[in-house]
């Protein structure tokens, strides 16, 4: 049975944060300033993915100031901290700015004491592939880049295209992290698994449409990264009580929950992990099993995963 934990006490408990946007994380206020910049009226309604991303990039496109991205990540942390998280892995989509971005972002990151973060070069699936190309270019040698990613409206651009870009990109070391299964179905999943070659799915909900993907996704042991709010505001799923969380769960696959967008969605991670713990009727050992999936599902350095092990067990001893 599910057991009543204070929203304190969930923060408390350490937690790693797989899928989550730098340009999507940005406040709401700091958004106001972003969009000030702009000459015409930015449209802010969708009410799918297709009409999110097209606002997304009107946003995306009035982040052109150096220092734009270090305050991202500033504020991010700051808003992290108080959730818990400990690693991030976060998703970054550079390219066409007038600075470099990308280091930008690292070097903020880097000046962190209590959070440590790795980017994924995200890439827009409905752009050509040179873009991705190009975009891996401009993180080449970047330690701090660990994955390469796939997202942006699903439904028309399948993954295979970009198998040539994810093949270059796991040669130099990076793991392959496509978002699919968010608004296309089980087969975008599958493309991801055998062209894309994904150690970690992005979404991957619509996997519940197909039975023996399912078993395959947890007998493989490939994480899912699911961001419930997201999947709620974006039409994925009709409502919290119809996500299929709990179908993921209970078919062992190991998923984290995640905020994908917070300065979009108005979420935390505190807040999916309550979700969470309501649609899978977590008791303090389940919640800190799905802090665990989170670590077991990152690539953050094996010291600071023993680490976050440790100081998840301690959560859960603690009452
Ligand atoms: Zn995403």
């Amino acid at each position: 049975m599910g057991q009543v934990i204070l929203q304190s006490d969930l923060a408390s408990l350490t937690k790693a944060e797989l899928h989550v946007h730098l340009e999507g994380t940005v406040r709401p206020s700091t958004m106001e300033e972003f969009l000030g910049r702009s000459a015409l009226p930015v449209s802010r309604v969708y009410s799918n993915l297709a009409g999110f991303v097209e606002v997304y990039g009107s946003a995306w496109a009035m982040m052109t100031k150096p220092g734009d991205y270090a305050r991202m990540v500033r504020e991010y942390c700051e808003d992290a901290m108080r959730a818990g998280i400990r690693y991030a892995e976060m998703h970054i989509t550079t390219g066409a700015r007038p600075f470099p971005c990308l280091m930008e972002a690292v070097e903020a990151a880097s000046k962190e004491r209590d959070i440590v973060m790795r980017f994924i070069v995200d890439v827009p699936r409905t752009f050509p592939i040179e873009v991705g190309f190009a975009l891996l270019e401009g993180a080449n040698g970047v330690p701090d880049v660990v994955g390469i990613g796939l997202g942006g409206a699903e439904r028309g651009y399948p993954p295979e295209p970009f198998t040539p870009l994810f093949d270059e990109a796991r040669s130099r070391g990076l793991r392959s992290m496509p978002h699919a299964g968010e608004d296309a179905g089980p087969e975008s999943i599958r493309g991801a698994l055998d062209a894309l070659k994904a150690e970690r799915i992005m979404h991957g909900v619509r996997a519940v449409d197909d039975p023996q993907l399912l078993a395959e996704l947890s007998e493989r042991k490939i994480p899912l990264a699911v961001c419930p709010t997201s999947n709620v505001m974006l039409g994925v799923a009709t409502s919290l009580e119809e996500h299929p969380l709990r179908e993921l769960w209970d078919a062992g696959i190991t998923v984290s929950v995640n905020t994908d967008d917070p300065g979009y969605f108005g979420c935390d991670l505190v807040g999916e992990y309550a979700i969470a713990g309501r649609l899978l009727n977590l008791d303090r050992e389940g919640y800190g099993r799905l802090a665990l999936n989170s670590v077991e599902s990152s690539f953050a350095p094996e010291g600071l995963k023993n680490k976050m092990r440790g100081d998840i067990a301690d959560w859960i001893r603690r009452q």
